[in-house]
């Protein structure tokens, strides 16, 4: 049953930030303008791919969402990540803010990289995300004609159905504990407070933060089953987790 997209104050401020500093009108020095792991993140791929493999191996498969113009630039990193097991899904093309967009564009954003990725993944692309996690109703539609089968792009705590689309919202996203100062054992404090179905969304820059990224992965052992986004489409209640992360 679809309703309207509902955010706490907290993430909406979020991702209103984001959106306005990567919007294509900001000035870069003031895109760039982020914390330090970030930039970290974005000039050591290489330590990214080797966190996600690391992932891969605790048993942890997470879905990773990419723009289109991250494949056309990573397409090595991208099959590598595909390799160690990991889901690929699609994040738009160009990592704009849809609904602020003209809607055509927007639908060109969306169909541009299901087949972007879909290229360099060499395998159809169930899920899509969007940038920012901004949403509207009417997106739907472009994205289930795109032949997605599932998205996550808004948060909630409940699947919900829109015509032949799952929608795996987004319960958890780690970037505003993070500004907090959030230590390890915060971490995992928070994690133990979430419903035992559950989609987390984890920014790859954070894995470069101190002591996080042990963190996460003591705090994963005792989590409930992980489960890449398209494996829990066919009870997307049942308990289990999803580990998502998004490249731009
Ligand atoms: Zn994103």
């Amino acid at each position: 049953m679809a309703r309207a997209v509902r955010n706490t104050p907290r993430e909406l401020a979020h991702a209103l930030w984001k959106g306005w500093r990567t919007r294509p009108s900001t000035p870069t020095f003031l895109r760039e303008l982020t914390l330090l792991p970030r930039l970290m993140a974005r000039r050591d791929h290489g330590g990214l791919l080797r966190r996600l493999e690391r992932l891969a191996r605790a048993g942890i498969p997470l879905t990773v969402f990419v723009t289109g113009s991250f494949a056309r630039g990573m397409g090595d990193w991208l099959t590598e990540c595909r390799d160690q097991g990991h889901e690929i899904g699609a994040h738009s093309d160009r990592h704009l803010a849809l609904p602020w967009i003209d809607p055509a564009e927007a639908r060109r954003q969306i169909l541009r990289c299901r087949d972007e990725v879909g290229r360099v993944v060499e395998r159809p692309i169930a899920g899509f995300r969007a940038p920012f996690l901004l949403w509207t109703e009417p997106l739907y539609a472009a994205v289930a004609e795109a032949g997605f089968a599932y998205s996550s792009s808004i948060y909630g705590r409940q699947a919900e159905r829109h015509g032949p689309l799952t929608e795996l919202p987004v319960v958890f996203e780690d970037y505003p504990h993070l500004l907090a100062g959030a230590g390890p054992a915060d971490v995992a404090r928070l994690l133990a407070q979430l419903p035992e179905a559950a989609v987390l969304c984890l920014h790859p820059y954070a894995f470069f933060s101190p002591g996080y990224f042990e963190a996460l992965l003591e705090a994963l052992r005792t989590a409930p089953p992980l489960r890449p986004l398209s494996r829990r489409l066919a009870d997307p209640s049942a308990p289990a987790w999803s580990i998502t992360v998004d490249l731009a």
